[in-house]
């Protein structure tokens, strides 16, 4: 069993360590206060995700990608995870499901998009329908040789730095039909609602949208319909491992915070590390991510094995889940550990503490993914996540 990162890989986590501290960091305070990141500094920010060699981080080389393997690309991941104010959205992934589309659709959409010329964000929760999209409303009609878009979409994530929507209807409303369609920005009939604001404040906004009658040509269909939810999976997989990665990141970067506070910080004459209280928050702290950073790192060596495309899926659910919630117990520490300094805005520890909070909720709630969990031990028996290989 090997266990080591390569020369390459440890490059890769470098490189992006100090993309995560030249250029991320230093725009998180000011994007805290002003709620997103400000107009003003995208572009450049654009560039510099270019400059520094991350465009297309999750794409195949010959579709304009780089090519990078699971491992690299979560290593990748861990480092930007340390920037608070979702600021590691930056380094934008196009959609996954486009490696499905035509030739034509992937020259249109995926190719720019991998070259930082386009970016498009994913519509598929409604107001009635979240855990169970099922009960999506969007419904999508072929009408004079053009499909027709209806309903409202609800959290669209970076909907204000995007160009473009994929949006998940039901074909005739049938539920048995989902079907993506790629929506170009702007286009009649969308009409933007609100951009709510969240617990967290991060660099884009999350939209509310009504489409009224859009239309949509038909080679804007991506894949077959009723494929919706099959073109979603691989998705799901890469986003739940981003999420077990950024969330790792984060709660190394919270326990740096704390260790080094600890140290130095002295009340009752002695550094307050001195006191068991304390040192064995940290000493949780760290066997919590030792047992996260283990499970994402052999996951993802599992993955550029070729993992079943089926077990790969309950694998990245037990990610989601423990790397989230383990964040979030960790990161709470450190805000302990600091005092009322974690407890102040201007102390990543607080940002990270509400940045956190979505983890357990967006791209599969924990309760969704303790319910994969369950189906894939019935289905498949306890050893795929207490045996070994
Ligand atoms: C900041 C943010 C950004 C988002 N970005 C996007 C985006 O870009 N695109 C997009 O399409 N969506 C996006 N979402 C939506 C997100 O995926 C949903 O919020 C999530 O799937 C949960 O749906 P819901 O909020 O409707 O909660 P509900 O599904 O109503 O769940 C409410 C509660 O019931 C529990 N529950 C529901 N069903 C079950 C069950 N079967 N078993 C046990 N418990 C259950 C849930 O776990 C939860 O605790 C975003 C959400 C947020 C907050």
């Amino acid at each position: 069993m090997d266990l080591d990162l390569t020369p390459r890989e440890r490059e890769l986590a470098a490189k992006a360590r100090a993309f995560c501290d030249q250029v991320l960091l230093p725009r998180e305070i000011e994007t805290d206060e002003h709620g997103e990141l400000p107009q003003a500094r995208r572009a450049a920010m654009i560039q510099a995700v270019i400059d520094w060699g991350f465009a297309g981080v999750n794409h195949a080389k010959q579709d304009g990608g780089r090519g990078f393997t699971t491992l690299e690309q979560i290593v990748i991941e861990e480092q930007l995870g340390r920037a608070t104010n979702g600021l590691w959205t930056c380094v934008w992934r196009p959609p996954v499901s486009l490696k499905f589309g035509t030739e034509a659709q992937k020259r249109d959409y995926l190719l720019p998009s991998n070259q930082g010329r386009r970016r498009g964000c994913f519509a598929i929760t409604e107001s009635g329908a979240g855990s169970d999209p099922r009960q999506v409303r969007t419904r999508a009609e072929f009408r004079n040789n053009q499909w027709y878009l209806s309903g409202e979409k609800w959290f669209v994530t970076s909907y204000n730095a995007s160009d473009y929507i994929i949006v998940h209807a039901h074909v005739d409303g049938d539920p048995d039909k989902p079907t993506l369609f790629l929506v170009d920005k702007p286009s009649p009939g969308i009409v933007h609602l609100r951009s709510p604001r969240f617990m967290h404040n991060y660099a884009f906004d999350h939209a509310e949208l009504r489409l009224e009658e859009v239309p949509v040509p038909p080679e804007r269909m991506l894949g077959e319909i009723g494929q919706g939810f099959e073109l979603t999976k691989d998705w799901f997989v890469e986003t739940r491992l981003q999420i077990a990665a950024h969330t790792l990141g984060a709660a190394i970067r919270a326990t740096e915070i704390a260790n080094d506070y600890a140290t130095t910080r002295e009340q009752f004459g002695k550094p307050i590390r001195d006191f068991q209280a304390v040192e064995f928050m940290l000493a949780d702290m760290a066997v919590e991510i030792f047992a996260g950073k283990s499970m994402l790192y052999r996951v993802a060596a599992e993955m550029d094995r070729g993992l079943d495309r089926k077990l790969a899926h309950a694998r990245a659910s037990a990610l989601k889940l423990f790397c989230s919630e383990m964040a979030g117990r960790v990161i709470d520490r450190a805000v302990q550990i600091l005092g009322g300094r974690g407890y102040m805005r201007e102390n990543p520890v607080e940002r990270l503490y509400r940045d956190i909070r979505v983890d357990r909720i967006w791209e599969g709630t924990s309760e969704i993914q303790r319910g994969v969990i369950g189906g894939q031990i019935r289905k498949r028996g306890l050893e795929i996540y207490t045996g070994w290989g």
